[in-house]
């Protein structure tokens, strides 16, 4: 069956009436909904479609937008010739291309997640179907007569236009320091001319742009991607070394590579890493600026972007992990970096591990993959191990400079006074750094003042009303939050609970607490707080970043967003307030992964080009494993344990996980349905089911959470066994939820 059928094959198979339409074809049509399933449209005559055109279609009681597919998906149900409806129109947007449609199907495969829910993250840049609006701007008119009145706002207008360039019109108001109606003003007065502004294209980045000259080891270590690259077959390399030892340059060459032939290339980075100072080096190497693509961009951005994307006009993509739905036509490359970062997992509507299908992708376009980390994931480490990948190792930072002495502070011996988060040793550091010049980080992976607030009187915790969690004081903003649902409120004056005056204690610290102690200990020390709710939003954290290394700040804290892609200069020693924080979750297999990779990156930011660094953890645990491999800057030793550790637990990559998550706003039924969905579970000898167990965080946003976790071995097929086991459940009472994450990352 090919995508386009006559309608007679439909027809013969109902009852052979015919109509007037027999002779037109059916295509079938996926739409972007929780749906698992093509339709089939009527194409009226005169309409030339190809599949992953977009178009238009009656659904339900309106008109959307739907992909024609090549193929009929999912369970077809043969419809009454009266009931097909025909195609409203197809779209003039670029057809997706046949590896996203491959690419779509595959993932809802793997991720059991409906075929129209991928099919709509791949079309997430609305304005790019919409028909195009040319933009308007405005010009001087030369030569025109001065407009009769001449006030200062419209002279400087005037001024600026001088130059004869078209100017959005906010943008000139703007530049002159002058409200819209002066510019309205100078148009109706015939002295500026409203012209449409043409549309700027997409530069192409140049691969002979700078020639880099690499190290011994570099040179190697390009040569095997520009290899991966002229190969043209698919192939994963994880490029290991530590940070600082040239990786961005190295697959910067790729890059080049990839664009000699003419191919499209992905760097995909974790969000927080999109900084300018990468967008800068890239440029630098390429003579223009890559085109992004992340969550802050305008909705005409994104479609200015997915378009170009779609056209081929845009050569180089730096994205988050969405990027990775983007409509390449001949993409030829894709860059993972940071490719251990817990950020490319996604947990909302389609659950996928970005990296994961990043592979996917790269397979299915036959086309190599680079995977870059200084702390890679125990995934990719084994799959390097068994020579599944190939593993390119650069040794050393490329300055020469060695990686930071790390050093445990024993919270249990030498822990700071009372009310206090900093040990005396710590301090000690930070007083003799700061006497130096230098600059020295604080990193805590706790946003806000305090985790914890109680009553001093009755003992009282405040939690949130609709999770099971406790709020979390913002001072800077006088606020309690809840990190799970966004619930907030003011900070109370008194107990909600006795109505004691001045009784509310903070317990704990956050990072706000750490810059108040730290404010009081340096006062004259110039402190920079980073955190993602203090920072409005990319442009001001770009901004924050170059103030840093501009050498502008003494003392920066920072939550996990510092840890991640800057390079500091004048860094020269980094305090882990509460290397603990990691560790202590039970059920997450990659708990302690996580502790070890964040706490060595953020280690790492110290002396990367200083002649000297220094890292000191405080911790209640120096004598667990991860802490010591940490402290000795053994990151064999780490691998060592951590393989053992999955090994003997069958867990990732040694076996597979699935998690389901049963809530419902009713505590009771929560869980009876857990239970019942437990009992519905095929047998089976090889896979277990563990649970139902209340759920970390019991409740979220008003709804009670019951956790179930499914363990295979990794030979077997375990989509084909959750497909069997929801076949098996019965329907779901009332308000009752069932998620399905597959290769979970939260345990929450
Ligand atoms: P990584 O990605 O491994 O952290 P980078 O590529 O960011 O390493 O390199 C670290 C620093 O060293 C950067 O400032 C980079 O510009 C510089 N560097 C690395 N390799 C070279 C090279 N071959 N020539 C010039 N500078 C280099
Ligand atoms: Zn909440």
């Amino acid at each position: 069956m090919g995508f386009r059928r006559p309608l007679d094959s439909l027809l013969d198979q109902l009852q052979p009436e015919g109509g007037a339409n027999t002779s037109r074809p059916l295509v079938p049509v996926l739409m972007p909904v929780a749906l698992d399933q093509t339709y089939d449209y009527l194409l009226p005559e005169g309409f030339e479609v190809v599949p992953g055109a977009f178009v238009l279609v009656p659904f339900g009681a309106q008109t959307r937008i739907g992909v024609i597919w090549d193929e009929p998906r999912g369970p077809q149900k043969p419809l009454k010739p009266e009931k097909i409806k025909a195609l409203t129109s197809v779209l003039d947007v670029p057809a997706l291309p046949m590896a996203s449609l491959r690419f779509a199907e595959w993932i809802a495969r793997y991720t059991l997640a409906p075929l129209g829910m991928v099919a709509r993250m791949m079309m997430s840049a609305s304005s790019a179907f919409e028909p195009e609006k040319p933009r308007f701007g405005v010009r001087l008119v030369e030569g025109a007569p001065p407009p009769a009145r001449l006030s200062e706002a419209r002279v400087r207008a005037l001024d600026l236009a001088a130059d004869g360039l078209i100017r959005a019109k906010a943008e000139l108001a703007n530049l002159a320091f002058c409200s819209n109606a002066v510019i309205d003003g100078l148009v109706k007065s015939g002295n500026l001319v409203e012209v449409a502004i043409p549309d700027r294209g997409f530069a192409r980045p140049n691969p002979a742009h700078h020639a880099t000259g690499f190290s011994e080891d570099q040179a190697q270590a390009v040569h095997a991607l520009r290899a991966a690259v002229d190969g043209d077959v698919f192939s994963a390399t994880l490029l290991d070394g530590v940070t600082g030892s040239g990786k961005t340059e190295v697959y910067f060459e790729a890059v080049a590579r990839a664009l000699e032939h003419d191919r499209q290339a992905l760097i995909m980075l974790p969000e927080i890493a999109l900084t300018s100072q990468f967008l800068d080096r890239f440029e630098r190497r390429f003579g223009v600026k890559p085109v992004e693509w992340h969550s802050a961009l305008s909705p005409a951005e994104r479609g200015r972007v997915w378009k170009g994307v779609a056209r081929g006009d845009v050569r180089v993509v730096v994205g988050a992990r969405s990027a990775l739905f983007l409509p390449f036509p001949a993409l030829g490359l894709i860059i993972v970096d940071e490719e251990h970062d817990q950020g490319y997992k996604q947990d909302d509507r389609v659950h996928y591990q970005g990296r994961d299908m990043c592979v996917v992708r790269a397979n299915l376009g036959k086309f190599p993959i680079v995977l870059a980390s200084a702390t890679p994931s125990i995934e990719s480490h084994v799959n390097a191990l068994t020579g599944r990948y190939r593993h390119v190792v650069l040794k050393g930072r490329f300055s020469g400079a060695e990686l930071p002495d790390v050093g445990a502070i024993d919270l249990k011996r030498e822990g700071p006074e009372q009310g206090k988060w900093l040990a005396p040793r710590l301090v000690e550091a930070m007083t003799e750094t700061l006497a130096k010049g230098q600059q020295s980080l604080l990193f805590l992976n706790r946003r806000g003042y305090a985790p914890l607030t109680l009553c001093r009187s009755c003992g009282h915790r405040l939690e949130c009303p609709q999770c099971s969690a406790w709020l979390v004081e913002h001072r800077f903003r006088k606020r309690l939050n809840c990190h799970h649902c966004g619930f907030s409120i003011a900070l109370p004056e008194k107990c909600p609970k006795c109505g004691a005056l001045d009784s509310l204690v903070a317990c704990g610290p956050g990072v706000e607490r750490v810059a108040e102690e730290v404010s009081e200990r340096f006062p004259e020390a110039r402190v920079a707080l980073l955190s993602s709710d203090l920072i409005p939003g990319l442009a001001e954290m770009r901004d924050m970043i170059h103030r840093i290394e501009a050498g502008e700040i003494d003392i920066i804290i920072g939550t996990q967003i510092v840890a991640k892609g800057h390079h500091f200069p004048d860094l020269a020693l980094v305090g882990v307030v509460d290397g603990d924080l990691g560790l202590s979750h039970g059920a997450d297999p990659r708990a302690g992964e996580r502790t070890f990779q964040l706490l060595h990156q953020v280690t790492g930011r110290a002396g990367r080009a200083l002649a000297e660094g220094r890292g000191l953890v405080q911790t209640h645990m120096p004598e667990h494993p991860i802490m010591q491999a940490i402290v000795a800057g053994d990151r064999e030793a780490f691998l060592n344990y951590e393989v053992k550790t999955r090994q003997q637990g069958m867990l990732p990559p040694y076996g597979r996980l699935a998690a389901l998550i049963v809530s419902a706003r009713d505590k009771d039924l929560a869980e009876r349905t857990a239970r019942e969905v437990a009992r519905c579970a095929p047998q089976s000898e090889k896979i277990s089911v563990l649970g139902p167990v209340e759920a970390p965080i019991a409740v979220v946003r008003g709804r009670y959470r019951w956790r179930l976790l499914v363990k295979a071995p990794r030979d077997l097929d375990i989509q084909a066994f959750l497909r069997a086991w929801s076949a098996a459940l019965p329907p779901f009472k009332g308000d009752v939820r069932v998620t399905l994450d597959i290769d979970p990352y939260s345990f929450l």
